[in-house]
């Protein structure tokens, strides 16, 4: 039962990432936010990443490979306790920072503020929200600051929730929370219509939809987690992605308004048919031959249903396979490059022939425009054409088209795409307003 306090709270969730925190001037940058927040009525949950990039003293990368030279066989238990810890960290400093400005604060690990997950280490899925003790503090006019990308198990283990998932921990605190806005503050302005570090004229875009942005960061758009657009996208949550050291509106996440749900995209697309062009870097291609009329690759599966045993292999060595390519003779998917030689191992243990092609890279065009319009594919080739980058396979649904193409050819390639769909030229300009 909710308190009459509580229902007249005006939530906010600020999520903070790594950069953000990662020295006492971006502390202070990220808690004037706090501050304004909290002047303009709101109650304030704070998530945040750990303090800075691999090399700073308490950054995940960091951590993970004190554990890692310790012993290079550390459990992937043991791995997410030590990687929690830099997100601990980070809530005490961020908390004690708020504090010496005045503002109430209270530090919380994921498991203490409610986030109950499966014991999946390394990739923990939320299955809870308790978040009792979160509403308590800020009925009693506490700053929360949750240590993000953590949770507990049933049993009490400490899991993380996948690279980059303190944006997935302050989605689910806003869904679970009823939070007016979700905001994430990073080292960028917004969601670009490219990476900004390989694409400089790329640009912010104002307004996104919840699945466009999914699809984004599913294809590698490292600004946002995916799971965490889809969990404030269940929960009717809307999001701003923002820059921490900036004033700029950054771009709002949002699903269609009342007025565009007839026709789904009409909300957010703003008539564009390509909304953005992301990228995966280091992925390895994996053929694996079957018989049938003879295929060009050596074949050592048996006569039982050949592609059950290499999909069912790589299945069993807990491999995620992407961009897969079933025809009779050949079976073609792409792995991490940190999997490949496991993969190939698993394999060729199992009776079928592999061949790895490495260095690869993935990029795609997102757009929920694309729907049914003609000639996008003919695009795609032209500009991937244009800089040299040949296709090694490709995919596509509805909203994108994917292609895999040799990682020299990775930088040209995204260039070549933003270019060719008019991408630098236009600034997506309509919708907006801040929180
Ligand atoms: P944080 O630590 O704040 O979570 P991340 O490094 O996880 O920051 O994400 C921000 C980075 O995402 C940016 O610095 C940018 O290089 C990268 N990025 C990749 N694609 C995009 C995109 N389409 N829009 C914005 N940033 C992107
Ligand atoms: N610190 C974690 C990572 O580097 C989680 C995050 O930053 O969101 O992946
Ligand atoms: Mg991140």
């Amino acid at each position: 039962m909710r308190s009459d306090g509580e229902r007249s709270m005006r939530i906010i969730v600020q999520k903070f990432g790594g950069t953000s925190v990662s020295s006492p001037a971006h502390r202070d940058r990220a808690a004037e936010r706090v501050v304004q927040a909290v002047h303009n009525g709101y109650s304030v949950v704070v998530v945040v990443s750990a303090m800075g990039r691999s090399g700073d003293p308490y950054a995940t990368d960091t951590l993970l490979g004190i554990a890692r030279d310790a012993c290079p066989e550390t459990t992937t238990r043991e791995l997410d306790l030590m990687m929690s810890c830099g997100e601990i960290v980070s809530a005490v400093v961020f908390a004690g920072t708020l504090r010496a400005t005045g503002v109430d604060a209270l530090a919380m690990t994921g498991g203490q503020a409610g986030l109950v997950t499966d014991e999946g280490f390394s990739c923990a899925r939320i299955i809870r929200m308790d978040v009792e003790p979160v509403r308590r503090q800020l009925e009693a006019g506490r700053v929360v600051v949750v240590a993000g990308f953590q949770g507990r198990s049933e049993s009490g283990e400490v899991t993380t929730l996948g690279r980059g998932g303190s944006d997935t921990t302050a989605c689910a605190l806003g869904a679970a929370l009823g939070a007016e806005i979700v905001e994430i503050y990073t080292d960028v302005e917004g969601v670009y219509t490219a990476d900004p570090r390989l694409v400089p004229d790329a640009r912010t875009i104002a307004v996104v939809g919840y699945d466009e942005l999914a699809q984004m960061a599913h294809l590698g758009a490292k600004v946002i987690h995916p799971q965490a657009v889809e969990i404030a996208m269940a929960g009717a949550v809307p999001l701003r992605v923002r820059s921490t050291f900036s004033d700029g509106p950054g771009t709002l996440i949002t699903g269609p308004t009342a007025e565009g749900r007839r026709w789904p995209d009409a909300g957010t697309t703003g008539g564009r048919v390509i909304t953005a062009v992301t990228h995966l870097a280091d992925v390895t291609l994996i053929r694996v031959g079957v018989p049938e009329g003879g295929d060009d690759l050596a074949v050592g599966v048996g006569a039982e249903d050949p592609e059950l045993r290499v999909f069912e292999t790589i299945a069993a060595a807990g491999i995620s396979v992407d961009l897969i390519n079933v025809s009779p003779t050949v079976k073609s998917f792409i792995v991490a490059a940190n999997e490949a030689l496991r993969a190939k191992a698993c394999l060729e243990k199992a009776g079928c022939a592999t061949e790895l092609r490495p260095n690869c890279a993935k990029v795609s065009v997102v757009g929920s425009g694309m729907r049914g319009v003609p000639g996008v594919m003919a695009q795609v080739v032209r500009a991937l054409r244009g800089v040299g980058a040949h296709i090694l396979q490709t995919s596509d649904s509805h909203v994108t088209i994917s292609c895999l193409i040799p990682m020299e050819c990775l930088e040209r390639a995204v260039r070549a795409l933003h270019e060719q769909f008019g991408l630098s030229a236009r600034m997506t300009t309509h919708g907006g307003g801040s929180a």
